[in-house]
């Protein structure tokens, strides 16, 4: 992820949660929030004054650092939820949620969203049978993902295929791992959505 030059696991521990940055090393206990559960830095040491404004910042850059999105890209996701119907931190979540890349890391075919963001770009994944080679794009109910038939034997896809039977796939999508191809059933709802962050918070950041 070009976003990030710090090592990933520093980013939860700055943030005091997992963010599941670094694929199957999230679930062992190799990750670092198991070992090192606190901030990195001379900054641990110091007693953070933890105002009302510093937690939804927080809040905020946590939401960015899981989905793996720039500050001006997350603020125009901001935007966009202000002007559709509903509520504007679960709208903000699902445009999130519904990005290209994060799909293709929930339904198995990379190990992080790091790497789904690289066979995006690289030009392997398709929708409705095109191919896309923008992580933000936005899915919608009904749209369906592919590998690019050339793209089936590449070395993530063929680790996909052996590891994907034993996630959970979210109920709004559907996944099949042997042709390699999934659906978007239906829009994300806010229980749905598992990024660990209170969105009300940054709409609060936001709106000041
Ligand atoms: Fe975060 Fe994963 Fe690193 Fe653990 S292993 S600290 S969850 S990126």
């Amino acid at each position: 992820m070009g976003l990030v030059k710090e090592s990933v696991c520093k980013l939860c521990r700055r943030e005091k949660q997992k963010l599941f940055l670094k694929g199957q090393r999230c679930f062992t206990d190799k990750c670092a929030m198991e070992r090192k559960p606190y901030i990195p830095g001379q900054r641990a040491k110091r007693r953070l004054i933890e105002t009302e404004f510093y937690t939804q910042l927080r809040e905020k850059q946590k939401a960015k650092r899981y989905y793996g999105v720039w500050e001006r890209q997350f603020r125009n996701y901001y935007k966009k939820a202000v002007r559709k119907k509903g509520i504007t931190g679960e709208i903000l979540l699902q445009l999130l949620e519904t990005r290209l890349d994060n799909v293709i890391y929930l339904i198995g075919f990379a190990a992080s969203r790091a790497q789904a963001k690289q066979l995006i770009s690289h030009g392997h994944v398709a929708v409705d049978k095109k191919k896309v080679n923008v992580s933000s794009y936005q899915l919608k109910e009904g749209q369906e993902i592919s590998i690019m038939a050339s793209s089936k034997e590449i070395a993530p896809i063929v680790e996909a295929k052996e590891t994907g039977s034993s996630l959970t796939i979210p109920e709004w999508l559907e996944v099949n791992l042997d042709n390699l191809k999934g659906k978007i059933l239906r829009m994300p709802e806010r229980e749905d959505i598992k990024v660990p962050v209170n969105e009300r918070m940054i709409v609060e950041l936001y709106s000041k």
